[in-house]
């Protein structure tokens, strides 16, 4: 059973904060080229059911860039279908431009920024889940560590025996190694028995890149010992801004073939030898997400939301996006999952 918790999600967070106005321009020119780059592979497309219980009956919900997304008819999950073979995927991500770019460019600049106003808060609600759900001095693995901001504020922090990225791209893993943090670069089903006796395992924004979330989900099942705690973030298809945007939410890019919501997602887990102990939606930028579509004019609001989000923003944006957050509305999504004991 999942519950919805009702939950702190600290200070307001501004998009402006975590991505430099100023190199926005150079990161969208790159992007578009990926994207051209996989546009014309489009012949190597593979249709799927739905990423989260299998379903094949499904109803369309947008396009973005040429792809198709559809909603499944059984559970709401919003994926990519036709999407991109795993070969083309891992072609992609090996040859994108917006990654080379983001790492030259916006990650060096808005690393202090993330430090602060991304990772610190993640590092916290991890501590939280270890504290309440009763794992002491864990050992800590991140799959997908990226940059390794994440795993070097966990590592420092004192709250875990031992900290490890799993980051397959050579860049990013040599990032993680000049922030001190041991990495192993593998992608995570060469994985043997290196890491040791894993205590949690997380994996953010991760999940809903992946062309077979189940083949990761038995991975990281295989991975973790049992008690162990599975931490996972991604975007939630059902959560405000996707709700209201729709394909110019910027959560539904080329690269998010999943959007789970929590019901979905806990079903997903549950299914994989996890028990799951809480999905919740911690976002902060939904209204503002909104809000600035409105005022851009790529949307237009109801009277009453045009208060809530333009009108009195000073005085009800902040708390508006605090309901969503605490009601399981917010387009960010998080679930924590114990490893079932073996048998
Ligand atoms: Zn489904």
């Amino acid at each position: 059973m999942t519950a919805i918790a009702t939950s702190a999600i600290g200070a307001p967070l501004s998009e402006c904060e975590l991505c430099p106005a100023d190199l926005l321009a150079g990161q969208e020119a790159a992007f578009a080229r990926d994207i051209a780059r996989l546009q014309a592979r489009r012949s190597e497309f593979v249709e799927v059911a739905c990423p989260a219980c299998g379903d094949a009956r499904r109803h369309p919900a947008f396009a973005k860039f040429g792809f198709d997304f559809a909603t499944c008819a059984e559970c709401g999950t919003i994926y990519m279908t036709p999407r991109p073979s795993p070969a083309l995927m891992a072609d992609y991500y090996a040859a994108s431009e917006n990654y080379a770019y983001w790492a030259k460019h916006i990650f060096p600049a808005s690393e202090p920024a993330r430090r602060e106003k991304i990772h610190r808060p993640w590092l916290e609600r991890v501590a939280g889940y270890c504290a309440r759900f009763g794992i002491d001095r864990p050992t800590l693995v991140e799959i997908g560590a990226g940059f390794g901001t994440f795993a070097a504020l966990a590592a420092s922090s004192g709250i875990f025996a031992r900290v490890t990225a799993v980051e397959p791209t050579p860049e990013m893993a040599a990032a993680c190694r000049e922030r001190g943090v041991a990495v192993i670069e593998k992608r995570i089903e060469e994985i043997g028995d290196e890491l040791g006796t894993v205590d949690v395992l997380a994996a953010f924004e991760v999940i809903e890149h992946l062309f077979a979330p189940r083949l990761f989900l038995e991975q990281c099942a295989r991975l973790l010992r049992p008690g162990g705690l599975l931490v996972l973030s991604c975007p939630n298809g059902q959560g405000f801004d996707i709700a209201m945007l729709g394909a110019k939410a910027l959560a539904v890019d080329a690269e998010h073939v999943n959007l789970f919501n929590p019901a979905s997602l806990a079903r997903l887990v549950g299914a994989h030898n996890f028990a799951v102990l809480e999905a919740t939606t911690p976002g902060r930028l939904d209204a503002e997400f909104v809000r600035e579509a409105a005022l851009a004019g790529d949307i237009a609001l109801d009277p009453f939301l045009q208060r809530v989000l333009v009108g009195e923003w000073e005085r009800l944006g902040w708390p508006f996006q605090q309901f969503l957050a605490a009601n399981g509305l917010s387009s960010h999504l998080w679930l924590v999952a114990r490893r079932a004991e073996a048998p």
